[in-house]
């Protein structure tokens, strides 16, 4: 392992590949994987379903699917089979991003052991720790996360369990809740402005008091600090507080990301250091993690978020997926006339290396490219 977070370069003449330090698949995904690959060969004849895809995906869900494997929500907490239809005999595995407690009291009463096939990675259940630490300390939970998100629902169940909670998606977000913290809007309103975000029985007038922010491991790390920074100020003025007395009124929960989160978002930060003609970013279209890294490209040159190798149609066009319009878009003249052409490349948590290889082999085939694969290998012998 390098120290450094700058990309590996494949030179390949005419084509010159920068691979970001990490990408990829992380601790958590992989043992969810083989957590879940193992149940079905432990348990032939059963009937086994997931809560929800397992991971954002769909080589991965598709390739359980395959194995008989069946998935009970989508990602939005949409039913596709009815929690009716099970019994005590049937195995629920629990995804990746972990469930609600809601959930999970449900599925016990139908008799369905889940803490067996709980496949919820210990990054998000140190989150989970974390606020239930906070919330114990009476302050309450805010969560930066994106509301709809399973995990972002879990964490958010399994905070409020213990003390009030919100949910915040971004910074707008943020600059609005301050506004009812410093007593600017009237409390009412911020009932409707956080629909669906705020725990039962919140009350804007007692349980903005004292608050911790924490978020969805997958989150930008940049965006999580700049919103724990700004509320953190919010309340230093509110209160006339102190470097010593800030803990006071706000936690310090500054380390939530999970490693894998905060590791892809540094390489790819090292990787733009790169003087670059183009970025391919390899992931699930609904994968939390990937769009971020999609976003910290972005910023700075032509970027291409895909799924597979099959999205690049020729040398000529490519299918990529915008999230902002949730859409794929056909764009041309995607790669320069120039050589060589440098192109950035770097995956999502959830993405297994395969793909990442195939977009590389499909790329190299639009090159007049003299090297072997294994006179390259070689240079990093
Ligand atoms: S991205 Fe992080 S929190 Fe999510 S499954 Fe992977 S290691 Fe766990």
């Amino acid at each position: 392992m390098k120290k450094d977070f700058t990309p590996t370069l494949l030179d390949l003449g005419p084509l010159q590949i920068y691979l970001a330090r990490h990408f990829g698949f992380c601790y958590g995904v992989e043992n969810a994987i083989e957590i879940a690959f193992r149940t079905v060969d432990e348990n032939p004849g059963k009937r086994i379903f997931l809560l929800s895809e397992m991971i954002h995906n769909p080589q991965v869900n598709a390739d359980l699917r395959s194995h008989g494997v069946q998935f009970m929500q989508d990602n939005y907490g949409k039913q596709i089979i009815s929690f009716d239809t099970l019994t005590a005999d049937d195995i629920v595995i629990i995804p990746a991003f972990g469930t609600t407690l809601e959930l999970e009291t449900k599925l016990n009463k139908i008799g369905i052991q889940t803490e067996k096939y709980d496949t919820t990675c210990p990054f998000v259940e140190k989150v989970w720790n974390r606020s239930e630490q906070i919330a114990k300390k009476n302050y309450t939970v805010i969560i930066h996360g994106k509301p709809k998100h399973e995990e972002t629902r879990a964490t958010f169940s399994h905070a409020a369990f213990f003390a009030p909670a919100v949910i915040l998606k971004d910074m707008e977000q943020a600059i609005e809740l301050a506004k009812y913290i410093k007593g600017e809007e009237p409390p009412a309103q911020f009932y409707e402005e956080f629909k669906g975000q705020y725990s039962d029985d919140f009350s804007v007038t007692n349980d903005l008091q004292r608050i911790g922010v924490v978020n969805q491991t997958t989150m930008l790390a940049s965006d999580t600090q700049a919103i724990a920074d700004y509320l953190k100020q919010v309340m230093i003025e509110k209160y006339k507080l102190a470097t010593a007395t800030v803990e006071e009124r706000f936690a310090d929960t500054r380390d939530t990301l999970c490693y894998a989160t905060l590791e892809n978002q540094q390489a790819v930060s090292g990787m733009l250091q790169t003087d670059a003609d183009l970025a391919i970013i390899i992931g699930g279209y609904n994968s939390s993690n990937t769009s971020h890294l999609v976003e910290l490209c972005e910023e700075k040159l032509p970027t291409y978020f895909i799924s597979s190798e099959e999205k690049i149609v020729s040398a000529r066009e490519i299918l990529h997926y915008n999230f902002y319009i949730k859409e794929e878009t056909l764009t041309s003249d995607y790669l320069p006339g120039k050589k060589p052409v440098k192109i950035l490349i770097t995956s999502g948590a959830s993405c297994p290396d395969a793909l990442v290889e195939g977009v590389i082999n499909k790329l190299v085939s639009f090159f007049p490219v003299k090297i072997t694969t294994e006179e390259l290998i070689e240079q990093f012998a």
